[in-house]
Parts: structure tokens; sequence; C-alpha cells
């Protein structure tokens, strides 16, 4: 018997037992092409030699010293590394040990800033519906899915939720998108001006919605119709880039192609490429500086703040991205995997979007093209698709969710960023072929 409870079992999930590239290899030496990075995390691949290297060398100097009495020069490395990248303004880095933290840091941090500036009464999050932002319970009270916060209820954080920037879902006919973005935006302000704007601190959401929605980018205009109405009401904009940050778009940070700076950014997953457990919150200095004028120290902390080997796996990946420009590479292999994905899916009768930016793509399945009408919940197509491409040999990341009300499936792909052009083609045939026994 396992005694391990959660997700991974013995006896009910097979043992990894080494990586190599782009392949997982399981216990009876099975491979698996990793089409989605387990979860978004595995952007160099499996064994990279720079990171593996980086880590040995660390281990031999120094693993651990608690932040409390000491920094670490990867530790301060990485800060630089990240400032020097960020969007604009952004220059203080909060290093945690995964995304859940980083979000349940961005919102203490935003709830000590209002305190320190004199603004107390603004403790209300808005976020949106189909999101997710971790599972401690602050992230969790700022997720939009229902049946995951009803069990935990009553939320800790008062968070309300308003219609996320789905154009596939959402633009009318006579829209173009730009105006069904600008549309789609305006729902925070109405939200904020129901709630009473002195009540609220801040506004988060993913500029590319991730697993909940599999990979939908917001629209052209959106995000910049939200960072005026959040300057406009003095309400702090967070932006979740755990999932879509650290390159997966084909930017280092997702919403440099938005054309926007948030006040406070979070990475995670990439980051650490699932070598070490790493996340950050990234923030404006403005933040720091009113609580560093104020009480003196952010109130919050774990044990592994900083973590001198998580830090060194970090600067590794960085190193892995520059120097052979990942950047330009995922967007390329983006642009062909979406090419081959709409080769094999484009005309299928229950494909009804295929989307995405950079290695991060969604491929959303309907019972009904023409009407979008999704499958019934029952029917679980996104269960049979994530086990029949498993039998195949293919770790994608199929969800089935709530979209606006309506239920829908989708399959999410973010293989490594140094996924071939051959391993592109395995992935969208295996991918085809779990499709076909699903819908069988
Ligand atoms: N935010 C987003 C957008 C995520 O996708 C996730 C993880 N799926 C989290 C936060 C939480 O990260 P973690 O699982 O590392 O706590």
């Amino acid at each position: 018997m396992s005694h391990i409870f959660g997700r991974s079992t013995r006896g009910q999930l097979p043992t990894a037992v080494a990586g190599d590239g782009c392949y997982l290899i399981d216990a009876n030496g099975k491979r698996y092409l990793d089409g989605s990075g387990g979860a978004a995390v595995s952007c160099l691949g499996h064994s990279n030699a720079r990171v593996r290297a980086a880590l040995h060398e660390q281990m031999d100097k120094l693993a651990f010293a608690h932040t409390g009495f000491f920094t670490s020069d990867p530790a301060e490395q990485l800060a630089d590394r990240l400032v020097y990248y960020a969007p604009e303004g952004i220059d203080r880095v909060y290093l945690v040990s995964g995304g859940s933290e980083a979000v349940e840091s961005a919102l203490k941090l935003a709830r000590q800033y209002f305190m320190e500036v004199g603004q107390p009464q603004r403790h209300r999050v808005i976020a949106r519906r189909q999101s997710y932002h971790g599972n401690t319970l602050g992230a969790l009270a700022a997720g939009g899915n229902e049946w995951r916060r009803a069990q935990f209820a009553p939320m800790l954080v008062e968070t309300s939720h308003i219609a996320p920037c789905y154009e596939y879902r959402d633009r009318r006919d006579d829209e173009t998108a730009e105006q069904y973005g600008l549309r789609a935006a305006n729902e925070l302000q109405a939200e904020i001006e129901r709630l009473g704007p002195d009540s609220v601190m801040a506004f988060i959401a993913e500029p590319v919605v991730g697993a909940t929605a599999g990979a939908v980018p917001a629209v052209t205009g959106y995000l910049k119709r939200i960072r005026e109405i959040c300057d406009q009401y003095g309400i702090l904009l967070i932006l979740d880039e755990v999932m879509c940050g650290m390159g997966r778009t084909g930017y280092l940070f997702a919403c440099e192609e938005d054309g926007i700076s948030p006040d406070m950014v979070t990475i995670a997953k990439g980051l650490g490429a699932g070598y070490q457990p790493i996340g950050a919150l990234m923030v404006q200095g403005k933040i720091y500086d009113a609580i560093a004028a104020g009480t003196g120290f952010f109130q919050h902390g774990h044990t592994y703040l900083g973590h001198a080997m998580a830090a060194t796996a970090a600067n590794a990946v960085l190193s892995e991205i520059e120097e052979n420009d990942l950047l330009t590479r995922v967007r390329a292999q983006g642009e062909k995997l979406q090419s081959a994905l709409v080769s094999e899916f484009g005309q299928h009768p229950n494909v009804g979007d295929i989307r995405g930016r950079g290695l991060f793509r969604g491929v959303e399945l309907v019972a009904d093209r023409d009407s979008k009408t999704p499958f019934e919940t029952g029917t679980k197509i996104h269960a049979k698709i994530k086990s029949a491409a498993f039998d195949a040999g293919l770790i994608c990341y199929p969800m089935g969710g709530t979209i606006n009300g309506q239920r829908g499936d989708h399959v999410l792909l973010a293989p490594p960023f140094i996924i071939t052009d051959e391993q592109i083609d395995e992935l969208v045939s295996k991918l085809s072929l779990a499709v076909k026994t699903a819908l069988k």
C-alpha cells in the first residue's frame, strides 16, 4: 500500500523514474511525450544539463541559509535578473516556493499596503469567473470556480467575480474583437461601482488563462482598459503569470505583449522549470516604499523564502533561455504547433476553437461546432482524452469546467521550449488518436 494520499498514489498511477528531454519514462520503461510540461512547468524539458550542473555545484557550497539571518548570492542574483526583464516599474522581488504562495503573498501585501497608506477599508478583491489562482485559502478565495470554493466557504478574502475575456464564447457577431475587449473590461468598472470604489483593493487575472480555460488570451486592448480602470479607482492590478509567465507565450512576461505593466505580478512553475519548487511575487517600487516608510517590513514570511538551491535552479533556467534564445524559439515552435493543430483539427466537427500564444495552446471541444454547444457534464470528454493520450504515451492537460455558466471541455498544451518539429508532429498525431478514442 502507498502511504501517500492526494493525487499520486502507487498502484493507481505509474511511477516516474527518469526524464529525457521532452520525455518522461516510467518504471516499465514506457516513454511519454510531455506535451504539457506537467502543468506548464517543465519548460526546459527533463534532465537539463546546465540546471543539473548548477545544482550540483551549489549543493557543494550551500543549500540553505534562513533568510531571517542571511541573504545568498543565488537569491540576490535571481532578483536582479528578474527585475532586469520585469514590466516597467517593477523593481522588488519576494521569492517564495510556488504559485499559491506567490498569490497569497500578493493578496496580503495589497492589504498591508492599503493599511499603510491610510485606506484600511479597501479589502475586497475582484477576480474573474473560470479562474484559478491557487489552493491556499486566500488564493482559493480569489479563484472563480464555484465548485472549488463551495466546500471551504465562507472564504477568507471577500471576492467577487466578473466574466473572463473569452472571445470564442462571448464576442457578439456585431462587435470587433476590440469592441468586445472594451465591453468585457468595462465589467470591472461596473463591479467596482456596485461594490463601492473605496472598498476594493485589487483586481487579479491571468493575461492568458491557463488551466481553467485552455490558453485563452485577452483580446487586444482588454488589459489596457483594465489598467485604466484600476488607475482611475486607485485599485492594484495583480497579474497572475504563474502559468503563462517565464517565456511560455514567447515573452518572459506575458503582459509585455499586451503593452501594460501591473502593480504586482506572480510567477512560479516555469521559473524553476520543475527542477526546484520556486515562485516569486514582483511589485512596483511604490508598494514596497509605502511599506518601508510605514511599518518597515512586510508582515509575512515562510521558512524557504529565497532558498539558495531553488534560486540556483531559476538562475540556470534564465541562462538557458538567454543563451539559447529560447523566447524566439517559443514563438516559432508555437506557430508551428498552432498550424499543426489547425491542419489536424481545423475542420473537426467537435473542435470549436484552437488558440493561445507561443507554446501555450488550447483546443476547445464542443458537441456541436456551429452552435458551440458544449458536451453534457456527464460525458467527461476531457477525462477520456487525458487517459487515451496517456495510453498512447502523451501527457496533455485536459480540463472540463464551467465557462460563463456553460460546460466546456478543452485540452491545454504547454510542451518544453526545446520541442522539435518531429515532436510537434508526434504530439498532434497522438492527441488526434486520443480525441478519436474519447469521442467513440
Ligand atoms: N495561479 C495559476 C494561474 C496557476 O495555474 C496555479 C497552478 N496551477 C497557481 C496559481 C498555483 O500554483 P501552485 O500550484 O504552484 O501553488
